[in-house]
């Protein structure tokens, strides 16, 4: 009796330390591959990238929006010279 409640115990205390160390579970700082910037990478952002089995951002989020607005620069001008 006594041993099967001293296992219990260990097992959860086993889980807290699992839990307390995961590397997830604060802010991570990330340096921009870009511009050499750090930025945050919050807990939050962590998880959702987790979830959508996403590789951790690369750039800064200055960056990023830069990025999305020159693919997008790009497409127009492909899409414009297919169409003459
Ligand atoms: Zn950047």
């Amino acid at each position: 009796m006594r041993d099967s409640y001293f296992n219990k115990e260990q097992k959860r205390k086993k889980i807290d330390y699992i839990v307390g160390h995961a590397p997830d579970k604060k802010d991570k700082i990330l340096k921009c591959w870009d511009c050499g910037d750090e930025f945050v990478f919050k807990i939050g952002e962590q998880g959702f990238y987790q979830s959508m089995k996403f590789a951790p951002p690369k750039h800064c989020p200055k960056c990023r929006a830069r990025r999305r607005h020159e693919k997008r620069k790009r497409e127009k001008e492909l899409s414009f010279n297919e169409e003459r």
